[in-house]
């Protein structure tokens, strides 16, 4: 039995080989692969010794020869595929391990310069893998480091490898291909190519969005169904998901999320990863039926709980700091879907350990206050309409307490200035049309998602008498402007004292009339976060 290997990473390769040659396998190796098992006392045959070609143009031609591509291609079972191969003296190669020029790893670094991006295209290494992996019934081939051990114990159990480990590995190998290609066709078609500036050390602008939009994403799981019984489903990752994000977590309890509860369980931990201070948010159909911020988990938990009692049930939970024992006991009285947290104690797990049906996930929170749209890929949002696909930079936008302008006579207090950027905060995960009451880190009333910003306003105050909490002297965020004063009347009626909005409208002066009229405080944001 031949191996061929050729690693740019060479992580795992010389134990690997051992493993091999005391397997009485045959090595061939090229160039930087080869020095390095022939420095740990392998016996390992060049492949320019096999080619009787050397490995030529920096590197760019090593392995494009019949001698190689020959032996791997080769049908055993045919008596003519093997009459050819001894004709050229050709042998066949039984397994191939092989992993890329590090593409992705060079051009994510900042300051890539094209032509490094350019050399590090490997091109005889997708080639190999291309022949071994459509001659799986007869070849191996491995393109990760962390299949070594499985293709080991094959091989020492049986001397051969079996054929749905083989089938295992070509499917892996072509997807790896299908990424890596990927990679390249994103990388090249957001340059934006300036032909003046051609030089070694140019390093190209890029455009956020790649010409294709293929080979972002790596398959999880199939999901039982999807938004109903009736639809198919699965759930996608980004190949590099930005850390903190609800799919680099871990579920550690509970039957397996649906795709209903994956939706809602990103709303709630997108929204609550934005908060500082200890925060809870309940989520329901997509949306916050309850947020607060208090000194600890428990706290906030209680409060954003009272906004929507009645809605919670069943909700999406999610903290962002460690859930403890008075957290959970809190939590588990109600009837709860998804728990999501960055840790639970030991004593908050016990707590929910006879709560099979509670789904726990332990997901870390981006480390360093970063926020998940600083990362990379993350900071897209995509929505699917028809045959087409709407992407755009996600809503990253953040409001300071220097961005609000006030525009009426009376000016916010300090606390209703703390309360208005809480509130702003909860209204862009809100869907539109979106009216948010707040009071004391929490929210009061939430309307949500109806067509005019009227019904809204009238729904945040029913749901608020509903949960009998009092608006009196609460703060209220739009996530868009007043069309009219109809709906500022509305919420200054329900008691609201300070008003958040992004302003823009022709009658913003009408707006602001309506606002001194009525004796309260009103600031423009100067930005909208519509939600759809
Ligand atoms: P080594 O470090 O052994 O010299 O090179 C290993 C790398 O070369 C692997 O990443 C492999 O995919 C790549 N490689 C193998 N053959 C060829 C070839 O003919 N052309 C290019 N461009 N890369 C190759």
């Amino acid at each position: 039995m031949n191996a061929l290997l050729s690693v740019s990473d060479k992580t795992g390769i010389v134990e690997f080989a051992q493993g091999l040659h005391a397997l009485g396998i045959k090595l061939l190796s090229t160039g930087g692969t080869a020095k390095l098992l022939a420095e740990a006392g392998l016996p390992v045959t060049e492949v320019a010794e096999v080619t009787q070609f050397p490995e030529m143009l920096d590197g760019r031609v090593k392995t494009l020869h019949p001698k190689v591509h020959g032996g791997l291609l080769a049908r055993r079972e045919l008596p003519a595929h093997m009459a050819a191969l001894k004709e050229h003296g050709i042998d066949t190669i039984d397994l191939l391990v092989v992993n890329l020029y590090p593409f992705e790893a060079t051009v994510a670094k900042a300051g890539c310069t094209l032509a490094d991006a350019i050399e590090n295209i490997d091109i005889g290494g997708p080639a190999m893998v291309r022949s071994a992996a459509k001659n799986w019934a007869d070849v191996g081939v491995i393109t990760d480091a962390g299949q070594y051990e499985a293709v080991l114990g094959e091989l020492k159990a049986s001397g051969k490898l079996s054929d749905k480990l083989r089938f295992a590995l070509s499917v892996a190998a072509f997807n790896r291909i299908a990424q890596y290609d990927g990679a390249i066709s994103d990388y090249l078609s957001s340059v934006k190519f300036e032909d003046e500036k051609l030089s070694e050390t140019y390093v190209p602008e890029r455009s956020a969005f790649p010409g294709q939009s293929n080979g972002h994403f790596t398959k999880v799981q199939d999901l039982r169904y999807g938004e109903n019984s009736h639809q198919q489903a699965a759930l996608y990752r980004d190949l590099y998901p930005a850390p903190g994000s609800l799919v680099t977590g871990e579920q550690l309890q509970g039957k397996e999320l649906s795709y209903n509860n994956i939706a809602d369980a990103d709303a709630a931990w997108e929204c609550v990863k934005s908060f500082e201070q200890p925060a809870c948010v309940i989520v329901k159909h997509a949306n916050p039926c309850g947020v607060a911020v208090g000194k600890d988990a428990h706290e906030a938990y209680a409060k954003a709980f009272q906004t929507d009692p009645t809605s919670a049930f069943g909700g999406i939970i999610a903290f962002n700091r460690t859930v403890d024992k008075a957290a959970a006991e809190a939590v588990v009285k109600q009837f709860v879907e998804v728990l999501m947290a960055p840790d639970f104690t030991a004593e908050a797990l016990e707590i929910f350990k006879p709560k099979v049906n509670v789904r726990l996930m332990k997901i870390a929170l981006p480390a360093g206050g970063e926020r998940a749209w600083d990362q990379g890929r993350n900071a897209m949002d995509a929505k699917r309409v028809g045959s087409g696909l709407l992407l755009q930079t996600a809503d990253n936008h953040e409001l300071a307490l220097a961005d609000l302008k006030v525009v009426t006579v009376k000016q916010p207090t300090p606390e209703e200035l703390q309360d208005l950027l809480f509130a702003w905060k909860v209204a862009k995960y809100v869907k539109s049309n979106a009216i948010v009451f707040c009071k004391n880190g929490m929210t009061m009333g939430v309307g949500a998602g109806q067509m005019s910003r009227l019904d809204s306003a009238r729904i945040a105050s029913i749901k608020a008498e509903a949960a009998r909490l009092s608006l009196q002297g609460t703060v209220v965020a739009s996530d868009a402007f007043f069309p009219f004063r109809d709906g500022l009347d509305v919420v200054v009626d329900a008691g609201a004292t300070c008003v958040a909005q992004p302003g823009g409208s022709m009658r913003d002066q009408e707006v602001i009339d309506a606002a001194n009229e009525r004796g309260v405080a009103m600031v423009f944001t100067g930005v909208r976060h519509f939600r759809h």
